[in-house]
């Protein structure tokens, strides 16, 4: 245990509604405590993205102590307790599997059994993630070598890092995310086994391999998570189209590494980033080399048609490894498929198509490709200069689009 007075975390900096949480349940007799990610970043004097707690107590119980509150979860049952404005996760505390829950080749097949809380801190991943701050005292539990990581800047897996990826070969992704976001080392044990291991991340089913990849990539520290996919040579197993693309192709490469730094920009200024953009930039290799086998004249409607043809194409091969949902790949598909009659050097309907719902994500695109080298610079700024005089968006276009864009920005939250 560590004393308040030995780290530095300051009981103001956690949410008060959270707070209050921690104390009805200690108050009911449960223990809780913050865990995770918000301790880590307290830790090391970052703002939290999220608080979440462990408890003694059961889901039900849980769910009774608190009325603004409900039962969430398929993998494992845990409560979403709102308070104030906000939600907050409550999780029960479990042990790791036991004999039987893993499945063939190890892999874990269920986790729900509660146990104590030193389960609960060795079930975790790494050791930096299984701190518990206890609000009563202020000190912070730590049952796995957390601190001493913390300190060191270093990613440590819990236990035998090859059996910790049987487990959950997302866990590789984990631990490059959290050494890229906190600017670590991972340590020497816990990357040794991820070379051989890496093929794991193909029996990952495909919806959850993209939650992770975009959790990767909008960490707001995508570019260095990119060298870390690159030092385990983990992008064929997320990505194999790509990979052999961009391998092939330097610009593919650029292209990239562009569209990831612009993302880490706009995360730092607070502007929302769109799957959908990051989708186009990670498989424009591939639609792109189809689309040129499809054969197709120079005119920019048989080009249209071949880079839709191929981004169909590339889209249901990619499906195999990450599933997205449909609204994502359909954005990518229009990305793809604007771009001829931007490259057209003789570009009819200009009017229209800067009405576009999607022209400006097309535009960036189209800018993105000749920041990264293609010979698009002029038609980037005969983009740039035609927004700009009377050939601007119609207005009611707009705002219709922007009402449209808004009502799936918030089903997206609701999702979330
Ligand atoms: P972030 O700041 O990115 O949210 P986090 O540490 O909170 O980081 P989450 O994915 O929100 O990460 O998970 C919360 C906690 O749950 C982790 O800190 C870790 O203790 C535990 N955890 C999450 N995923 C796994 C996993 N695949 N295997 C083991 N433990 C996990
Ligand atoms: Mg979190």
């Amino acid at each position: 245990m560590v004393p308040a007075s030995e780290h530095g975390i300051s009981p103001d900096r956690i949410d008060r509604n959270v707070r209050q949480i921690l104390a009805r349940l200690d108050g009911a007799g449960f223990e809780a405590y913050l865990v995770g990610g918000c301790v880590r970043d307290l830790l090391l004097g970052r703002a939290p993205k999220d608080f979440d707690v462990a408890t003694a107590a059961r889901p039900d119980e849980v769910r009774a102590l608190f009325p603004r509150s409900r039962l969430i979860g398929r993998r494992f049952r845990l409560a979403h307790v709102r308070a104030g404005r906000e939600v907050f996760e409550v999780a029960t505390f479990r042990a790791g599997h036991e004999a039987g829950a893993a499945g063939p080749g190890g892999m874990l097949l269920h986790d729900n059994v509660y146990g104590t809380r030193e389960e609960d801190a060795v079930r975790r991943d790494f050791t930096v993630n299984a701190l518990y701050y206890d609000d009563r005292d202020g000190s912070v539990l730590d049952f796995t070598g957390g601190m001493a990581d913390l300190d060191a800047g270093r990613i440590r897996a819990i236990g035998d890092p090859a059996v910790r990826y049987r487990e959950d070969p997302v866990r590789m992704l984990r631990a490059v995310r959290f050494a890229a976001k906190l600017g670590f080392r991972i340590e020497a044990q816990t990357q040794a086994p991820i070379f051989d291991l890496s093929p794991l991340l193909e029996g990952v089913p495909a919806a959850r391999l993209f939650e992770e990849v975009l959790k990767l990539f909008q960490s707001g520290h995508a570019r260095e998570s990119l060298r870390g996919i690159d030092r385990f040579d983990l992008l064929p197993r997320l990505y194999p189209e790509t990979a052999e693309s961009v391998r092939r192709d330097p610009r593919g490469r650029a292209l990239l590494e562009r569209a990831l730094v612009n993302t880490d920009r706009r995360i730092a200024e607070n502007l929302p980033v769109s799957p959908g953009f990051l989708v186009a930039a990670l498989m424009w290799g591939p639609v792109r080399d189809r689309a040129e086998t499809f054969g197709e004249g120079d005119r920019a409607r048989g080009r249209g048609e071949a880079l839709a043809a191929a981004a169909d194409e590339a889209l249901a091969v990619q499906a195999k490894r990450t599933s997205m949902p449909r609204r994502f790949s359909a954005m990518a598909r229009d990305i793809w498929t604007m771009q001829p009659r931007l490259e057209s050097r003789r570009p009819r309907r200009v009017d229209l198509t800067i009405a576009h719902p999607r022209f400006r994500a097309a535009y960036d695109f189209l800018c993105l490709r000749a920041e990264a080298g293609e010979p698009l610079e002029e038609r980037a700024a005969w983009w740039t200069e035609a927004q700009g005089d009377g050939a601007g968006p119609d207005p009611a276009a707009e705002r219709s689009h922007r009402r449209r864009r808004r009502r799936r920005t918030n089903r997206r939250n609701r999702a979330a």
